[in-house]
């Protein structure tokens, strides 16, 4: 099965990301992608946009040639209460709201205050996806973070930049995690995180991950444009209506 949905990809709008969003559309069209999201870094990462980057957002157009652009961002958790640097109403007008643990705003603590900070993340019903959850950096209760995020509706990620180019060392909890979520009846998505276009819906070790552990594919929200749509309109974004053509 190809996979033509990506729910995570950066721009030049984080500096430490080198395309625009016309070099992530040829890539798509290239590639035969359907939809993806842009989601650059929330402002408190030093080099992410500031915050009127994700309020204006709105002058993106949503489908370009035949291919989705969601509005999104990649959050920072920022504290053990799971809060996030993105909020208030802009955070609702918003197509996909990503949220993780990045160094810089959430030094490395205890297993315990990760899986804390995560829980209460996803029960803030703020964030639809957590990036990268397997960061070894990170070490997590991997069954208590599964559960919170199948009962909350929220999706875990399977990050296939984890295993190229970041985050050395995921494959063990990666492989736990989609375990994990397939015992406890939650969501995966798999993102590209990609910081150059070139990447974009690539998954390769990814769907390693998720064969290794024969993930239910009706789980997996990168499935089809539509699946991802359905659990974004579930999730309370009410700015999809565009995308339907998509379907
Ligand atoms: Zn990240
Ligand atoms: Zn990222």
């Amino acid at each position: 099965m190809k996979f033509l949905v990506d729910t995570h990809a950066h721009t030049i709008a984080s500096t430490h990301a080198y395309s625009t969003l016309h070099d992530y559309l040829n890539v798509a069209k290239e590639k035969g992608i359907k939809l993806f999201a842009i989601t650059d870094h929330g402002p408190d990462m030093a080099d992410a946009p500031h915050f009127w980057h994700f309020v204006n957002m709105r002058v993106l157009p949503r489908i370009v040639d035949g291919v989705g652009v969601l509005r999104g961002i990649e959050a920072n958790i920022k504290n053990l209460q799971g809060e996030i640097d993105f909020f208030g109403d802009y955070l609702q007008q918003l197509d996909i709201v990503l949220a993780g643990f990045h160094e810089p705003v959430f030094p490395p603590s205890t297993a315990e205050n990760h899986t804390q900070a995560l829980i209460n993340c996803i029960e803030s019903g703020k964030v639809d996806i957590i990036s990268h959850p397997g960061n070894p950096a990170y070490p997590i209760d991997i069954e208590r973070v599964a559960q919170a995020a199948a009962k909350h509706n929220v999706a875990l990620e399977i990050n296939n930049s984890s295993f190229l180019t970041s985050r050395k060392g995921s494959e063990k909890s990666c492989t736990a995690i989609a375990q994990a979520v397939k015992e406890a009846g939650g969501l995966l998505v798999m993102g590209s995180d990609s910081h150059v276009a070139f990447s974009l819906g690539d998954f390769d070790k990814a769907e390693e991950v998720i064969e290794a552990v024969q993930f239910p594919i009706e789980r997996l929200l990168n499935r089809s444009p539509e699946a991802l749509l359905c659990f974004l309109s579930a999730r309370g974004h009410d700015s999809l209506d565009e995308y339907a053509e998509l379907v």
